[in-house]
């Protein structure tokens, strides 16, 4: 098999977006974009990243409220729309899964090669560096873009992990609109804009939904934190960290069990549901000795504003390497950083 020019890991906005600017440099990129299997499904890291588990985006810069539907249905191929949410008749913002799909179309509209599996594993010990699949066996390459992307964290408690798919979740826009969830009460973990997004979500199906925040202020953005405050279907429980998960084995979650971090009492919130919204872990385990990683296991960008990692020609972008803006659009930022920087290795080194 012939070496690749650039390899890019990752099909969240910074992997498409790298692999936009790569491909328009005619560096004929090849992505990874990761399999669509339950234990990815489970951990959160199917294939299109974190953007195509949200609902409306409103601050990705381009893409106002407004009548999409004839554009989504034109720009994207029927193929893939057939496996999109319905396109909802009403103007609406754009919602993740949309946008993913149109940079997924963008970049093949460039000609970029994408394979739908995961990668386990990478040697850059020697060049060029060795990409190693789950199904596809390996491929070698001269650049490396890593945008893996970061998942959702779980609290840490047996009973969590218990009631994971019959009550305990960590993503509103895959799992809210289920049976179990709708006209009943639900628990919302975190106060970041993440739990206030998915307290409001939640609040369409469900009865009433309490955000549970270990602190009495949240962390979330203003506009976020009031519109979810001033839902009223919404009820913040201040100070609280979730103790237990209780359930039967016939129905699942029944009852969420929280302490007041101040007084130390307890409370349990009658609930089908618990969502969690406590944060992320970047995907980087299959990296582990290979680039050097932060104490939280982030990809270390090693010069101020340039992609590179500890490797030269091993490049990284979006949420692998930020645990601090985490946002799409920076995400697709720094995605094309990555990508132009790959372009200046390849053509220094006189590979393109
Ligand atoms: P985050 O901002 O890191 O917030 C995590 C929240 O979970 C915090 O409130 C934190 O509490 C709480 N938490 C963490 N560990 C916990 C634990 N073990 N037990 C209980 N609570 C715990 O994460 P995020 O909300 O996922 O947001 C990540 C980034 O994505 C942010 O930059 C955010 O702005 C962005 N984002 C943007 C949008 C949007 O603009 N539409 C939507 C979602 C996310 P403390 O506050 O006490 O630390």
């Amino acid at each position: 098999m012939p070496v690749e020019n650039c390899i890019i890991i990752g099909s969240g906005p910074a992997g498409w977006s790298a692999a936009i600017y790569a491909a328009r440099a005619n560096i004929q990129p090849l992505l990874f974009e990761g399999a669509i299997t339950e234990e990815n499904r489970m951990q959160g890291t199917l294939p299109l990243g974190q953007l195509a588990q949200t609902t409306e985006v409103e601050n990705y810069a381009g893409y106002p409220a407004g009548d999409l539907k004839r554009f989504l249905e034109t720009a994207i191929s029927k193929d893939r729309i057939q496996m999109m949410p319905p396109i909802d008749e009403h103007p609406h913002a754009v919602t993740g899964p949309e946008l993913m799909e149109l940079m997924r179309q963008q970049a093949s509209n460039f000609g970029t090669r994408i394979i739908t599996d995961d990668v386990v594993s990478v040697d850059l010990s020697k060049k060029p560096f060795v990409v190693t699949t789950r199904e596809n066996g390996t491929y070698e390459t001269h650049s490396l873009i890593v945008a893996t992307g970061a998942k959702a964290n779980y609290l840490g408690l047996p009973s969590e992990q218990a009631y994971k798919n019959r009550g305990v979740s960590a993503c509103a826009v895959c799992d809210g609109a289920l049976p179990r969830f709708r006209n009943k009460p639900i628990v919302v973990v975190g106060g970041g804009d993440s739990a206030v997004e998915e307290a409001t979500y939640l609040s369409k199906y469900a009865s009433k939904v309490y955000l549970v925040h270990r602190r009495g202020e949240l962390r979330a953005s203003k506009i976020m934190q009031q519109r979810a405050l001033d839902n009223k279907k919404i009820e913040p429980v201040w100070f609280s960290q979730v103790e237990e998960v209780i359930g039967t084995e016939k129905t699942g979650l029944t009852t969420v069990r929280v302490r007041n971090v101040q007084d130390q009492s307890i409370r349990d919130i009658e609930a089908t549901g618990m969502f969690l919204a406590i944060g992320h872990t970047p995907n980087t385990n299959f990296l582990k000795g290979q680039l050097e990683l932060t104490d939280k296991g982030y990809i270390v960008w090693k010069e101020s504003f340039r992609t590179y990692t500890s490797v030269e020609g091993v490049f990284s972008a979006g949420d692998v390497s930020d645990d601090n803006y985490r946002q799409a659009i920076t995400s697709s930022g720094t995605g094309c950083m990555a990508a132009l920087d790959a372009e200046r290795y390849l053509s220094h080194h006189g590979i393109i």
